[in-house]
């Protein structure tokens, strides 16, 4: 497999929450890191809580360039990046998403909330209508997303979905290095 191209930008999308367990930060750690040493940038929601602000202080430990787009509304909510490379303030969360896709050549999804649902959803139901040839990638090391893969993998047996959605997301669960196969799963082009 080719090396993705220099300034090659994951965007990951995860919980912004307080009070989930510390596996949960050190997972997003592992992974700003681990962008960071393959000289890629991260593309972020921008904020500082949780495990989006571990992800993003990960990258920059590691010597990586990360950019971080938040809606002025979160500024304070979220408590905006001020220490990403690149902090951009949209006007309004539609426009936040818009730029995060637009700015990325992968997108990782990590265990998360409402919001990172949403999100995952926007870009993997993009992907799987052809909307958009970018991988989608889902790191999921101890089943936080379980029941939702098992409802989506029902639908085609139902008749909701003529081809799988599961065929359109790469889904990382445990193994040898987790982190490192996901990332190397956003770097395999979409076939
Ligand atoms: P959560 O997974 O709920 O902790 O949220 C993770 C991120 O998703 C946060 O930065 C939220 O601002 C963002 N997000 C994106 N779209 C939405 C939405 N429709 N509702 C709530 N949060 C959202």
């Amino acid at each position: 497999m080719a090396d993705p191209e220099p300034g090659f930008a994951v965007c990951v999308y995860c919980a912004s929450s307080d009070g989930i367990a510390p596996r949960y930060l050190e997972l997003a750690d592992a992974v700003g890191r681990e962008i960071a040493g393959r000289g890629w940038t991260l593309v972020s929601g921008g904020g500082r809580r949780s495990m989006m602000g571990a992800l993003a202080a990960g990258a920059r430990e590691a010597g990586g360039r990360t950019v971080g787009i938040i809606p002025r509304s979160m500024v304070e909510r979220e408590w905006a990046d001020h220490d990403s490379d690149e902090l951009m303030v949209t006007d309004s969360m539609r426009e936040r998403k818009q730029h995060m896709e637009d700015r990325a050549d992968a997108f990782l999804a990590l265990p998360g909330g409402l919001g990172t649902c949403e999100e995952l959803f926007e870009v993997w139901s993009g992907g799987a209508l052809g909307l958009h040839g970018k991988p989608v990638v889902l790191l999921d090391p101890d089943g936080h997303w379980d029941g939702l893969l098992d409802w989506v993998g029902g639908l085609t047996g139902r008749g909701f979905a003529s081809r799988t959605p599961m065929e359109r997301l790469r889904v990382v669960r445990d193994g040898a290095d987790p982190v490192a196969t996901a990332l190397d799963a956003c770097a395999r082009p979409v076939g």
